[in-house]
Formats: C-alpha cells, structure tokens, sequence
C-alpha cells in the first residue's frame, strides 16, 4: 500500500516527468498528459468503447496514452516518456492486483487484470483507482483542498461518490471500497430504493437523477411550474428554473440540500475534517441548496466540529480525477 501522499506546493517542484493519466467513465474516457506540477499538457476525449470488451477498453486507453506521448513530445520539445499509467474507474476496485471488482457501468472490467494489460502494452507500471478517490486528490492537490490535509471530497454527478483522505493519506479501507459517501442512509424510514441493494441512501436524494426523479414525483403539487416534465428534463434545467424562481425547482433542491446536509453532519462528527469539498456537475446548484445544507450541518453536528470544518465547492471540475491519477501515478513511482 502506498503511504503518504506528499502534497508539498507543486510549483516549487520541476515538472520533470510526466504520467499518463485516464478517466474512463461510463460515457467517455478522458485522458491527459500531466507533469509533476500537475499541469496538463495534452488532452484527449473519446466515447467509452462498447462495454463488454475489455480488450477493446485496453486497445483504447494503449491508443490514447500513444497520442499524448506523440503529441506531449511535439509540444514540449523533448521526448515524453510516461513514468507511469493511471486510470481512474467508475466503481470497486482492487489496488494491489489492478484490477477491477465491480464497475456497474463498465460489466466487462469486472475481475479484469487491467494494468497488467496496460503494463504488457506500453511497458510502463500501471495503477488503478476508483474516481471519486482520486477526484479528493486532485481536488487536494492543485484544488479546494490546497495546503489541507484531512478532507471529505464528496462528488455530486449522475451517482454520488466519495473519498476521504485522513492525514494525507488516501483511506480506502482493508477491501478498497471506503469513501462510499453516497451510499450512507439518510432516511431511515423506507426511502427510495438505491442500485446499491439498500434504501434511503444519500444517492437517491442528492444526485443528479435524484433531482430529475425528486421533480417528477413533486410535480402534480407544483401546476404552475414552467417544468416539462418530459423525457427531456434534466438536473441542469431544474437548476436553472429555479435560478428564475420556479417553486417545483425551489423545493426539489431545499430537499436535496437537507440530506446532504444530513450526511455531511455524519462525516463531520466521524471524521472531524479540515473541509468538505463539494464537486460533481450538481454542485452547480449551490446558490440553490447550500442554506438548507448548512442548517443541517448546524443542528445535527457537534458544534466545535461545524465551527471548525470548511465546506466548499471543488475547483478542479471534470479533471478532478485526471488529475487525482497523475498524482497517485507520481507516488508510485517516486
Ligand atoms: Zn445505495
């Protein structure tokens, strides 16, 4: 197991190496070349290959890591040589074997070996983590989380995710799977049922498809909303109806906030964090659930606890992960 991550201030660091770093999510894989300052050089975004081929899955990533490689090299004037491989993945994973236990959106990966695979190809060690992990290093390292070192990353996207990082060091419990921040129960009277097998997890209520779903049941209560409560509705629409005051919006984000304000008072009474960082495409909601999210805090937390604990939005937006992996490429190999 890796120890500490040093996160020291990375522009006082040469950025003398570079990882190969990749995002492969269910919809796209992102991919970049990072140098130890945590600069991204070249970028590239593709569609997720067909889900049931691992192999197909590999011959991407090897294609991608090939073009950053090619076109890092043309930019920077030297050759690009990886130091390392690291892809972040939507699910389980295990971090000594390098592959992956269950990713619900990636079938195909379970129980695959993918760095070896990665390793076989490009001849450079390889590493995986789970996204939401390394979203809370990025986010640490060149983010929100800059100069902290006990903090709760929680990522608000079509799922939600989580990653703690206690003293520096990355904890993902004796099986890999901690930091499972969206599947901690908030509402422990029947509640929605989750993917997960369980009930009333954070998920269900603060997520983007929980905002699309929390809208239509609201719906027949709210006649006058400007909502079409079409195929087409989104979590970005109802944000931005309720930017323009519609009450159905108003309410379905009040609610979100009040669970997720239940949830971070749990991590902050377990945890005692410096800051909770905030990101995921929902959190663009912020204006909108972050006062009923804080009164939680305020009730059901202890008070030198909430005094204490920063809660804010993350920085590093979509490269949150990307730039988690680089960093955890670098530690590896270092
Ligand atoms: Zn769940």
């Amino acid at each position: 197991m890796m120890g500490q991550i040093e996160m020291g201030d990375p522009t006082k660091n040469p950025a003398t190496g570079f990882v190969f770093a990749a995002d492969l999510g269910g919809t796209h894989l992102r991919s970049a070349t990072v140098d130890e300052a945590g600069q991204i050089h070249f970028r590239l975004k593709h569609d997720t290959p067909r889900a049931d081929s691992a192999l197909e899955i590999v011959r991407s990533l090897v294609l991608a890591a090939r073009e950053c490689a090619t076109q890092t090299t043309a930019q920077v004037g030297r050759t690009c040589d990886f130091k390392a491989i690291s892809v972040v993945v939507p699910g389980t994973v295990n971090v000594e074997k390098g592959s992956v236990v269950t990713a619900p959106n990636l079938p195909c990966l379970d129980g695959f070996p993918l760095t070896a695979a990665l390793t076989d190809e490009l001849r450079r060690p390889a590493i995986l983590e789970n996204d939401a992990n390394a979203a809370a290093v990025g986010e640490m390292w060149r983010g929100a989380g800059r100069g902290h070192s006990t903090i709760v990353c929680v990522t608000l996207g079509t799922g939600v995710g989580g990653g703690i990082i206690l003293d520096g060091k990355l904890w993902r419990g004796v099986d890999g799977a901690a930091g499972e921040i969206g599947h901690m129960g908030v509402d422990p009277f029947g509640g929605v049922a989750c993917g997960c097998g369980s009930r009333g997890c954070l998920e269900v209520y603060a997520s983007a498809t929980a905002i699309v779903r929390m809208t239509r049941e609201a719906s027949p209560r709210y006649p006058d909303s400007i909502l079409r409560i079409g195929g087409g509705l989104t979590a970005e629409k109802i944000y931005e109806a309720g930017v323009a005051g519609d009450e159905l919006a108003l309410e379905v984000f009040r609610r979100m906030g009040v669970y997720l304000g239940i949830g971070l008072a749990n991590l902050i009474n377990i945890i005692n964090p410096e800051m909770i960082v905030i990101g995921g495409g929902v959190a663009n909601g912020w204006d909108l659930f972050e006062k009923y999210m804080h009164q939680q805090v305020a009730e059901r937390a202890f008070p030198l606890l909430a005094a204490r604990v920063k809660i804010v939005r993350a920085e590093c937006g979509d490269d949150a992960g990307l730039l988690g992996a680089a960093k955890l490429g670098f530690a590896q190999v270092v």
